[in-house]
């Protein structure tokens, strides 16, 4: 079994020594922030990009260190654990991902104008998907003109879209297929306008208007398969989008302890009372089980075994991890009695603002039923004989079948199964 704790160690120093005073520096000002709902200030994102945070999980052409899925996903977690503004790590991870998928477009042209200065946090950018319709009624289009293109339609929602120089959006082109492309906040037509979300308040998001805005040619970023791009991009999102609210439920079990150890009732501590103690230990159950499942999900892609589109293991992560940071909220406000109420701003906050994880990057009834549609597409499937073979190797060495035995496959899915 994977043991990371030395990584995990490492990967905590590393984030408290480079980052660890900018990112207490971001919470500070997060409840009045939250209140008048804006996001970080323009120097301390300057300051995300300078000191190089951006730049980490990012290839070299993006002057980026390449750290591998596993490794970003634990310094999400101490983003989460040492920043109070749960917003942040969810525009960080939008604009790595925009730059990522620049870099991997191979484009110098794009790769400099756009990769490189998000890397450098010298450029805002932001995922304009969402339109309150599914993919194939988008009415977001682009249409051809001359030697470039037009783009006209309506973005509804876009994390740390206020603070966005571009953004990577996907309309239907002529024929009814998705396209991938790039528009800056200054093209001629683009409007946008603050959201009122009920949570994530500090993530400066916005819907954007496209007035048919003249596109040339070259911010097409993908023609064919605007779609799989899509899933990509949400594929990806679905696992980071979990690593840093797990580090803040961490970070409340903790504070939750201390709280409560320094609360008396009755003469006693209220953290030696058993029910308390009870919930506690149900916490504690959440944020290990949560961990274990996205670290075993970031080695899967780490390791680039995850399907690209939907991998099942990363999916069921995301639902799991989900599932029991909310649970962690949920108890917390129960042992902590009025002060959760109306003791600290915080508490209230992340639940408003975890609140959306159940809905992002698949949402968790999407998120079963493709789960269990897959758990039906696999049954009965008999494992491929050259996939036995290899997956015995790995696990117990070179077969080695002196007279001529027989070998082969047992029929595992249809006969277990059907027992
Ligand atoms: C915190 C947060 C940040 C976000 N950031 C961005 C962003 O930066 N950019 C962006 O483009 N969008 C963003 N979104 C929007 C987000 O991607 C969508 O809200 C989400 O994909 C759900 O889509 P929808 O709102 O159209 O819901 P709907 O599709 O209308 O869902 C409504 C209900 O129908 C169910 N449903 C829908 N389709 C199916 C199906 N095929 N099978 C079973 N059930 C189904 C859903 O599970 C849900 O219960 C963000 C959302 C949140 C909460």
């Amino acid at each position: 079994m994977l043991d990371v704790t030395d990584r995990r160690a490492a990967v905590a120093n590393l984030v408290q020594a480079r980052w660890g005073d900018l990112l207490a520096e971001i919470g500070r000002t997060v409840v009045e922030r939250d209140d008048a709902r804006l996001p970080p200030p323009p120097d301390l994102m300057a300051a995300t990009g300078s000191t190089g945070l951006q730049a980490f999980p990012l290839p070299p052409e993006a002057g980026g260190e390449d750290a591998d899925a596993l490794t970003w996903g634990m310094i999400l977690e101490q983003i989460g654990y040492h920043c109070a503004d749960s917003a942040l790590p969810v525009i960080i991870n939008h604009q790595v991902d925009i730059a990522r998928f620049v870099c991997e477009s191979g484009r110098a042209d794009l790769i400099e104008t756009y990769a490189i200065p998000i890397a450098q946090g010298r450029c805002g950018a932001g995922i304009a998907y969402t339109e309150n319709a599914d993919a194939f009624s988008f009415r977001t289009v682009l249409r051809r003109k001359g030697d470039g293109y037009v783009l006209a339609g309506y973005k509804s929602y876009v994390t740390g879209g206020q603070i966005s120089d571009v953004f990577l959006t996907y309309p239907l082109d002529e024929a009814g297929d998705m396209q991938a492309c790039l528009v800056q906040s200054d093209d001629p037509g683009v409007t946008v306008r603050p959201a009122e979300p009920m949570g994530m308040r500090t993530a400066g998001a916005a819907s954007v208007t496209f007035d048919d805005v003249p596109l040339p040619a070259g911010r097409v970023l993908e023609a064919n398969d605007g779609l799989t791009h899509a899933q990509r991009f949400l594929s990806n999102q679905r696992l980071w989008i979990a690593c840093a609210p797990l580090g803040r439920a961490q970070a409340v079990l903790d504070d939750c302890a201390a709280r409560l150890a320094g609360t008396v009732r009755y003469g006693e501590r209220v953290a030696e009372l058993k029910n308390v103690e009870a919930s506690l230990g149900r916490m504690f159950v959440a944020v290990e089980t949560a961990r274990v499942m996205l670290y075993h999900a970031l080695s899967r892609v780490a390791d680039g075994r995850a399907e690209p589109i939907f991998d099942p293991v990363v999916s069921a992560a995301k639902y799991f991890a989900v599932e029991q940071i909310r649970f962690v909220l949920e108890r917390a406000f129960g042992v902590l009695g009025g002060y959760g109420f109306y003791g600290t701003p915080h508490l209230g906050r992340y639940m408003r603002d975890f609140a959306g994880l159940a809905l992002v990057a698949g949402t968790q009834d999407i998120l079963e039923v493709n789960l269990g549609a897959g758990v039906v597409a696999r049954a009965g499937r008999p494992p491929s004989r050259a996939g036995f073979e290899e997956d015995y190797e790995r696990m117990m060495g070179p077969r080695h079948s002196p007279h001529g035995a027989d070998t082969s496959t047992p029929q595992m899915g249809v006969d277990l199964l059907n027992r």
